[in-house]
């Protein structure tokens, strides 16, 4: 069953492949309620579409994922409710963009001397048109013929270790939740399950999460199975977090991943959904 609730999505204001409007109207296709486009560092595109959103009646919550590190592992924090107009958080868009733009030219240069082959930095700006992250990296090497594939580009060059896995410019995940947080929005800890953490790194990475002021954890992503869920779901009671929900999507794929796509969110009595804290 799809959930009406989405709270993380892209569009090609990073590595999405729709544009914001066209992500609007697939939420609408798809009866999607609620929604937050959350792309990677920058809320460009839910200001493109905010008025279109009301307009069509769909609940466009302000939305961002922000890159971040913490004890030098690459973890993404999704931000939910900030007043757009916050100076922290444009200014936060503004740091953040600079940095990606500097670690792109950085990626450029370790997979030259990695593939020993030039690579043409302006057919990846063509590519990503927005801000380019890994994933327009792995789509030029799949056009040059360097790998099969994407997954083949992140599991060789652009993946966790890889030398295209750039980070040591993101700030450290306390700071990026305390923009969220000083923008009045909540800070989502997203994919959980992602970082590939022990347990015990887990529960120490949100211990530090939550004394930075986050309050919130995704426990149903898409493509993510019940017992996963599952898992999630104890530790948000446990350690006393809201759940929110996000499909992360990208665009059409060939694994069914699509708006609204995830694991069901448990009744309220069990977690508390992050958008009542928004409401709040
Ligand atoms: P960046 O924001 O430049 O660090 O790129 C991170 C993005 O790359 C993620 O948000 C995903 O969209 C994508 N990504 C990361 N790891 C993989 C992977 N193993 N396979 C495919 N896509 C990935
Ligand atoms: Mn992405
Ligand atoms: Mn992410
Ligand atoms: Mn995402």
């Amino acid at each position: 069953m799809a959930s009406q609730i989405d709270l993380h999505c892209h569009t090609t204001a990073s590595d999405g492949a729709l544009a914001p409007k066209a992500l609007i109207d697939r939420a609408l296709g798809r009866n999607i309620e609620t929604l937050a486009i959350t792309d990677h560092d920058t809320m460009v595109g839910y200001r493109e579409v905010r008025e279109y959103a009301k307009e069509q009646g769909l609940n466009l919550i302000p939305g961002i994922e922000l890159s971040s590190q913490w004890r030098g592992i690459g973890i993404h924090v999704v931000g939910l409710g900030m007043d757009p107009a916050h100076p922290v958080i444009i200014e936060a868009e503004r740091s953040q963009t600079e940095v990606r733009r500097a670690r792109a030219k950085t990626i450029a240069t370790k997979l030259e001397k990695k593939l020993q082959t030039e690579i043409d930095f302006s057919a990846i700006e063509a590519l990503a048109g927005g801000e380019i992250g890994r994933p327009h990296f792995a789509q030029y090497l799949v056009d040059q013929g360097l790998v099969a594939d994407r997954q083949t580009a992140f599991k060789k060059y652009l993946g966790a270790g890889k030398v295209g896995d750039v980070k040591s410019g993101w700030p450290e995940m306390e700071t990026v939740v305390k923009w969220i947080v000083e923008s009045g929005g909540q800070a989502v800890l997203a994919h959980p399950l992602h970082y590939n953490l022990t347990r015990t790194k887990l529960l120490n990475c949100i211990a530090a999460f939550q004394y930075a002021g986050g309050k919130a954890m995704e426990i149903c992503c898409g493509l993510m199975d019940k017992n996963q869920a599952g898992q999630l779901k104890k530790i948000a009671q446990d350690e006393g977090l809201y759940g929110s929900c996000g499909s992360d999507f990208h665009g059409p794929n060939k694994f069914g991943l699509d708006l609204g796509v995830m694991p069901v969110f448990p009744p309220a009595s069990e977690v508390p959904h992050v958008l009542d804290a928004i409401r709040a």
